[in-house]
């Protein structure tokens, strides 16, 4: 089996050893976004302090370098997720924003009224709301995957939604709320059987697990770097070749162009160039391929296999506390431990074992149609990374027996 050497993964990231309220930090908020090793750090170093320009349009020394180090990112990218070809990603702000585009891209395109859309319970606000938006201009309509008492999704529930009206299925790959891996593959091939797309939210994916879009045969994958261990402020699209060759622009402006005309109009540039209007974030990008690279270099199957370590250990230390409730008992999870606690509230805790150094997150995930289904507003989630150890999972257990102790 693969392992990590800890210790010299945490020597990578400067922030791990900072104190908070004068104990040393615990970071187990991972999910909201990972730390950044200081190679990432570096790389906006070097880019301001040594060939900041824009790219494409240059012919100077400065432009080449920042147009050849950006589009290495975009093969770096490519071969992260195993893509064909380079023109197939695209940078965008966030997953979120890559959502978005698909959204108004290829929804204003391919829907109308009566499709069908079909989006899981469990997922984060920004698979739903594009869609609704969507929805209500277009006038399709969104039906839900459901998900069982674990936080699994119903597959025969799933194979029952189709008809001949379904056009698209979007669905996470991993649940930021509840940690549920969903067999994207098997829906994907389940999806396509019925002649409909499907757009994989991998924002929780990708820094847990190896990606394949060939393999699960997405239409479309977004992610975010700053789950990552990259920046904030740069994700991206994957969308087969034929099917971004195929879609209009969403929006417009410099660098998406072919030629501009106001007698002849304006003729749009190649993919990925087409989505990729203005002046993209250029530093953070070419910092995200740092990202990977040192992801590529500790090894995703030795992340996952040290995650999954952590996650068992905090299950088992968190799992004796009386009144504590594990949301999400899915047999394959990743990454998350969500719970709530019988006679505390979720924020009272997230509040106080701050003082203890420890950092959490508490409220709803951006998954309110998940959490009501539980009866819940908000739960404690905490969320793990490569640097994390079995030593902090304690700090955490231990912590939160006190919190709870002071607030019952
Ligand atoms: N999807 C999932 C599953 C997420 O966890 C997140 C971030 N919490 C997002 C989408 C949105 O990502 P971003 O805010 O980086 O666009």
């Amino acid at each position: 089996t693969p392992s990590l050497d800890v210790a010299a993964i945490r020597a990578d990231f400067p922030i791990l050893s900072r104190q908070v309220h004068g104990r040393p930090l615990v970071y187990l908020d991972n999910a909201a976004t990972s730390q950044t090793p200081r190679q990432v750090i570096a790389a906006f170093d070097a880019y301001y302090g040594g060939y900041n320009a824009n790219i494409h349009r240059g012919l100077h020394t400065l432009a080449d370098e920042a147009t050849a180090a950006f589009e290495d990112t975009r093969e770096a990218v490519r071969g992260f997720l195993n893509a064909t070809d380079h023109r197939e990603i695209v940078f965008t702000r966030g997953t979120t924003e890559a959502i978005n585009l698909v959204a108004n891209s290829w929804g204003r395109a391919n829907l109308r009224a009566g499709d069908e859309v079909l989006i899981s319970r469990l997922e984060h606000h920004s698979n739903i709301v594009p869609w609704q938006l969507l929805a209500a201009e277009l006038g399709f309509t969104i039906k839900v995957i459901p998900v069982d008492a674990r936080g699994v999704l119903d597959l025969d529930a799933y194979r029952a939604l189709f008809t001949e009206r379904t056009r698209l299925v979007a669905v996470n790959h991993v649940s930021n709320a509840f940690g549920t891996v969903n067999p994207v593959r098997e829906m994907a091939r389940v999806a396509h059987a019925h002649g409909a797309r499907i757009l994989v939210d991998g924002a929780q994916a990708v820094p847990h697990q190896a990606v394949d879009v060939r393999d699960i045969d997405a239409d479309f994958y977004a992610f975010s770097g700053h789950k990552v261990y990259g920046p904030t402020g740069v994700g991206v699209l994957y969308g087969k070749a034929e099917l971004l060759e195929a879609m209009p622009p969403w929006q417009g402006g410099g660098e998406m162009i072919a030629t501009v005309s106001f007698e002849a109009g304006t003729t749009f540039a190649e993919i990925p160039h087409k989505f990729e209007a203005g002046t993209p974030a250029i530093a953070e990008v070419i910092a995200l391929g740092e990202a990977l690279r040192w992801v590529a270099g500790v090894g995703l199957d030795a992340i996952g296999a040290w995650e999954a370590r952590l996650l068992a250990h905090s299950t088992q230390r968190v799992s004796g506390i009386e009144g504590l409730r594990i949301l999400g008992t899915a047999p394959d999870k990743a990454g998350v431990l969500s719970f709530v606690v019988e006679g505390a509230h979720a924020q009272d805790i997230g509040l106080l074992i701050d003082q203890l150094g420890v950092a959490i997150r508490t409220g709803h995930h951006c998954a309110q149609p998940l959490l009501a289904q539980f009866g819940v507003d908000a739960t404690c989630r905490a969320s793990f990374a490569a640097y994390n150890t079995l030593e902090e999972i304690d700090v955490f257990a231990e912590s939160l027996e006190r919190v709870i102790g002071m607030v019952r």
